[in-house]
């Protein structure tokens, strides 16, 4: 199996790029951020809880983001591998993947880190915000508490899979194709 962590801060285009990845690779797609927000639109038990961490620009608990993430990985029948895009964003999140991949006799093949300075991040979010309706995309200080989030709890989780050979950083900056070219290479290189 091919399994990728897709990483990077919030605005640094891991959605765009993980629907050409999965495409080109026979991937499932599991964005935590997307499954929660199904939750919120469908208004289950689920999606009101999360619903109050993520207005705020806060994580939603690791508990209940891991027994979300581990039901969507059991529930794929025969899968050729998974790109994971908004987890893990904490060290105990990375640990539940860890011991989750090996129940499947698998492993994660590589972490790539899509990396974009902030100001840079900000002006891609407020941007985004236009198309997107997302209500944290919209205010720049939630904007500012989700970088702020991710340089304190999500960015250390790097050093985990570096400490394995399996941390590549590439460079977030520049037209979408010529990042996709960036991140094949990187995969190509490891698989
Ligand atoms: P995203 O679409 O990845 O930017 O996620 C949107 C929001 O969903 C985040 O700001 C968090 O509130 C929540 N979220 C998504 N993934 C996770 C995760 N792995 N752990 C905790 N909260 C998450």
């Amino acid at each position: 199996m091919l399994n990728i962590v897709l990483f990077g801060p919030p605005g640094a285009g891991k959605g765009t790029q993980s629907e050409r990845l999965i495409e080109r690779y026979g991937l499932i797609h599991l964005s935590t951020g997307d499954i929660f927000r199904y939750h919120l639109k469908n208004e289950t038990e689920l999606g009101k809880l999360a619903r109050t961490f993520m207005d705020q620009g806060h994580l939603v608990p690791d508990e209940v983001t891991i027994n979300m993430l581990k039901d969507e990985v059991l529930k794929q029948t025969d899968p050729k591998g998974f790109i994971f895009d908004g987890f893990p964003r904490t060290n105990p999140q990375a640990h539940a993947l860890d011991t989750l991949l090996k129940e499947l006799n698998t492993s994660i093949t590589v972490m790539l880190g899509l990396e974009v300075e902030e100001e840079e991040l900000k002006a891609r979010l407020t941007n985004r915000a236009l198309s997107s309706g997302r209500a944290d995309d919209t205010d720049p200080e939630i904007i500012a508490n989700r970088i702020a989030v991710y340089n304190r709890e999500t960015a250390p989780v790097k050093e985990f899979y570096a400490a394995q050979n399996k941390y590549i950083a590439i460079d977030g900056i520049g037209t979408i194709d010529s990042i996709t070219e960036r991140l094949y290479s990187a995969i190509d290189s490891k698989k």
